[in-house]
């Protein structure tokens, strides 16, 4: 957890942690993100889970949902996503997948677990294997499987 921070990085902190407040008061849990394309705002995000019955809208993840196309775009720029509190291992996977460039959070594990919003149990799952994480695994190998793929390549790839 290296890198330094600027008065940027604070300020938008401070907007993830006021985003947070305002959610809990909306009946959601204590969470807000912001993602930001270099140093200018794509997008601001709430913890949805329990607002929209949905238990992967987390902060981070919604930010991601609701940035559209910019993701999508040739990376020469930075991507920075502010939390208000630590990542979950399901957010950090989200933001790895997207190639986020940098996380600023707040509220670390410390003060997350005195609430009850402690991460690391999820993480520690995610440093055993594939298949050794408490929910049955079965690989069905079946010839056709490779038909998806084969699919794709000649719609793209020809
Ligand atoms: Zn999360």
């Amino acid at each position: 957890m290296e890198g330094k921070l600027t008065d940027f990085d604070k300020e938008m902190i401070k907007k993830s942690i006021e985003l947070a407040i305002a959610n809990v008061e909306k009946g959601g849990e204590p969470f807000g993100a912001v993602l930001t394309k270099n140093q200018e705002i794509i997008t601001e995000a709430v913890n949805e889970a329990y607002i929209n019955q949905d238990p992967t809208a987390h902060a981070e993840m919604q930010a991601i949902r609701q940035s559209g196309e910019t993701l999508n775009l040739p990376r020469d720029s930075d991507i920075t996503m502010y939390a208000s509190g630590k990542p979950c291992g399901m957010c950090m996977a989200a933001m790895l997948q997207v190639k986020i460039t940098r996380v600023v959070f707040a509220a670390d594990e410390e003060l997350g677990e005195v609430y009850g919003w402690g991460t690391q149990p999820l993480y520690d799952s995610l440093k055993k294997d594939f298949g050794q994480q408490g929910i049955e695994v079965i690989n069905c190998p079946d010839p056709k499987s490779k038909e998806a793929f084969v699919a794709y390549d000649n719609k793209h790839k020809a």
